[in-house]
């Protein structure tokens, strides 16, 4: 039992046992989007949950169930929501959810959560929906739930990047669908990676400034923001070492572990 990783496949007593010992709980946000034509829209998903389940090992944690719709895609950061596929919610709706799992594990006993963002629009409607989370388990007398948050690609070294990208790191935002996320995917899900399909339109030129209606040519045809040539499962190794060790370096520190 103590092996088992993700929440969702634990019965509810040996979940509550879990809770008994004090476990900490991971929880991952993704969301269903485009991620160009040579990769699947399930990336902002794969992505975290596999970083969780490795840090979630390291400390003796479990991982709660992935949330697979996230805040809208954003034209400069996830290409827009044109892209076919792309399935997102309203930043208020993304909150909820996130607040009612929160209030339903504080319930449950859970007293330390951490929540591991993979999709860059749910930042802060994350964070609105662990705030909110947390002031109804205040309500309700439960004063003592400590949570983590935190962006997956936050916690990777420069001499990592600084490898990955001889000519300078293009930054978070674009590398959306691009060598991080191609990289990693081919480590994880090879399957769902066709490099035979990586398109040459990029890398996105945007003005510092957003336009609505999106105007057209505005986005990369393609939906890929960076480059994704030169992605490898040896460059994704690198970047899941570092997320992976940083992460568990950060909550064993913040929780004591
Ligand atoms: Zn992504």
């Amino acid at each position: 039992m103590a092996d088992k990783v993700l929440m969702a496949e634990l019965t509810w007593p040996e979940f509550e046992a879990r809770i008994k010992q004090g476990v900490t709980v991971f929880l991952p946000l993704g969301t269903t989007e485009q991620h160009g034509p040579h990769m699947a829209l399930n990336v902002d998903v794969v992505l975290p949950t596999a970083v969780c389940e490795r840090v979630a090992k390291n400390v003796g944690g479990i991982v709660a169930p992935t949330i697979p719709y996230g805040y809208k895609s954003m034209p400069r950061s996830g290409g827009g929501e044109s892209f076919p596929g792309t399935t997102s919610l309203d930043a208020n709706t993304f909150s909820l959810v996130v607040r009612d799992v929160i209030r339903a594990l504080g319930r449950d006993g859970v007293r330390r959560l951490v929540v591991v963002n993979g999709h860059f629009e749910n930042c802060w409607p994350g964070v609105e929906g662990v705030d909110l989370g947390l002031r109804e388990l205040k309500r309700d007398g439960v004063a003592d739930m400590q949570v983590m948050k935190l962006e997956y690609w936050d916690f990777v070294r420069r001499e990592t990047l600084d490898r990955l990208f001889p000519d300078g790191f293009p930054g978070t935002e674009l590398e959306h669908a691009s060598l991080l996320e191609t990289s990693l995917m081919l480590l994880l899900r090879p399957d769902l990676v066709d490099m035979s399909k990586i398109p040459s339109d990029g890398p996105a030129k945007f003005p510092p400034y957003d336009r609505h209606p999106i105007p057209k040519g505005f986005v990369p045809a393609s939906g890929v923001l960076a480059r994704a040539q030169g992605s490898s499962a040896e460059k994704g190794q690198w970047l899941m070492d570092d997320h992976v060790e940083l992460i568990t370096n950060a909550v064993r520190a913040e929780f004591g572990l």
